[in-house]
């Protein structure tokens, strides 16, 4: 069972893209603001997710606790 993004919390920042271990979280689009901050619309890629659980738990967790078990 893979792990999912809820699109509705999350908030874009793409950390999770640079934190999962298995490289399963790809950037699909990434939009600078006029402000300069940069917004990232990550995906969890179900066939490289491993299920390790890295990206929910307390060694390194979404900040906005917008990734779930699907
Ligand atoms: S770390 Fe969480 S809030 Fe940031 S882009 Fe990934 S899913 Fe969204
Ligand atoms: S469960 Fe592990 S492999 Fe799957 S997206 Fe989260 S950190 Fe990556």
């Amino acid at each position: 069972m893979a792990y999912k993004i809820n699109t509705k919390k999350c908030l874009k920042c793409g950390l999770c893209a640079t934190e999962c271990p298995e490289k399963a979280i790809a950037v699909d689009d990434r939009v600078t603001e006029k402000d300069g901050l940069v917004r990232y619309t990550t995906r969890i890629d179900a066939k490289k997710c491993t299920d390790c659980g890295t990206c929910v738990s307390f060694e390194w967790w979404c900040p906005n606790k917008a990734i779930m078990k699907g």
